[in-house]
């Protein structure tokens, strides 16, 4: 719908005179005795007829309407206002009105109507096994005893042997109360009924079983049983085995993980073991026999070595020397790192040196002429 100005073909700060002139120009043109459209020409003279009244032209600039009537650019703008200014406050702010929290935010109390239900299953334990690499090798049963605490069986949980539905509630376990939150603002919120906790019951005579108490303990024993090839980090979980408590509706897991305790010796990777030994530069070139009495099987490990000569760092390995692996016959493998010792620290003297030569060669370097004779720095080498 065009609005007045654009009807007449003026700007909207047309002069007074500017209208006049505009609206006797196209009255003529548009005037349906000379063939102009009755309706076209009915507008043209409600635009005049606003626009020339001072009063009805400041009306319609700030309404958009004229006479009340719906209409024109400025009822765009007035509909445009956001609608929650109209009536000042949200649900909030109305005074005096009750609404209802639990409907609100359903769920947050628990849910309504019916006993408080307890949600589902309670967190699990963890606690950590130590265990020596022994214990990893050969496996091993230990046994857990605790006091666990379940549910009496004979009251299925309620304490109660006689009990009688909660008046307050009507047996729901729930209540809408209303509630001051504000100055005339009144809410309603539906929580776990007060009087009975939720349960929607009330104890008329205690269960002789558990005195009302609702649990009883017990000595509970967990038999865990270590295998041969369980690795270090390995988690073995006992469904259901935490005790009971009030506020969920099944145990939590018991939850071990197996931990090797520090310990001196091998160094466990996969299936397979790494120490290191130490050898003196003549077991270096002639071969050792060693005995590895840290073996994790509880055997000693005779261990030899007849070849070449062995250089500082290497590595050598004895297969089937390792760990368990797991559901299978078979072991891994030992590794054994050797650090050779340094040959004696003394002088050797001159016959020691010349039967040396004749085994690994060399020049007799006593007595040398024109070098720079070193000195001692530090001797021990590490
Ligand atoms: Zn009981
Ligand atoms: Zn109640």
């Amino acid at each position: 719908m065009p609005s007045l100005y654009e009807t007449l073909g003026v700007a909207r700060d047309a002069s007074v005179d500017e209208i006049r002139k505009a609206y006797k120009s196209l009255a003529r043109e548009k005037h349906p005795d000379r063939g102009g459209d009755a309706e076209e020409f009915k507008a043209i003279q409600q635009a005049h007829e606003t626009l020339s009244d001072e009063g009805k032209r400041r009306m319609y600039d700030m309404t958009g309407s004229v006479d009340g009537q719906e209409g024109g650019d400025m009822g765009m703008a007035a509909g445009g206002i956001p609608f929650s200014f109209m009536g000042g406050m949200g649900p909030f702010g109305m005074p005096g009105v009750a609404f209802d929290l639990g409907s609100m935010f359903g769920g947050i109390f628990g849910g309504g109507g019916g006993p408080r239900k307890r949600p589902g299953k309670a967190p699990n334990k963890h606690s950590d096994i130590g265990l020596r690499l022994a214990d990893f090798y050969s496996g091993r049963e230990i046994k857990l005893k605790f006091n666990q605490q379940r549910r009496c069986p004979t009251c299925g949980g309620s304490g109660a042997e006689k009990s009688e539905s909660c008046g307050p509630c009507g047996g729901r376990g729930v209540r809408t109360m209303a509630r001051m939150i504000g100055p005339g603002m009144i809410a309603q919120s539906t929580g776990p009924c007060d009087v009975c906790s939720g349960e929607g019951k009330r104890i008329m005579k205690a269960c002789g079983a558990c005195h009302g108490k609702k649990f009883k303990e017990h000595e509970k024993e967990l038999v865990i049983q270590i295998k041969p090839g369980m690795r270090d980090g390995e988690t073995l979980v006992f469904a259901g085995e935490c005790s009971d408590t009030p506020d969920f509706e099944e145990p939590g897991d018991v939850v071990l993980t197996l931990k090797r305790v520090e310990e001196e010796g091998w160094e466990w990777r996969g299936s397979d073991l790494h120490t290191t030994v130490h050898i003196t530069f003549a077991e270096a070139i002639l071969g050792f026999q060693k005995t590895l009495k840290d073996h994790p099987s509880g055997t000693p490990l005779h261990v030899g070595w007849s070849g070449i000569p062995l250089v500082h760092g290497a590595i050598l390995k004895a297969e089937g020397k390792g760990m368990p692996i797991r559901d299978s016959n078979k072991f891994g493998t030992a590794y054994i790192q050797v650090l050779v010792e340094s040959p004696p620290q003394r002088e050797w003297t001159a016959e020691e040196r010349a039967q040396l030569r004749t085994l690994f060669g060399g020049e007799d370097v006593q007595g040398g002429v024109d070098v720079i004779p070193l000195t001692p720095h530090t001797l021990s080498g590490r």
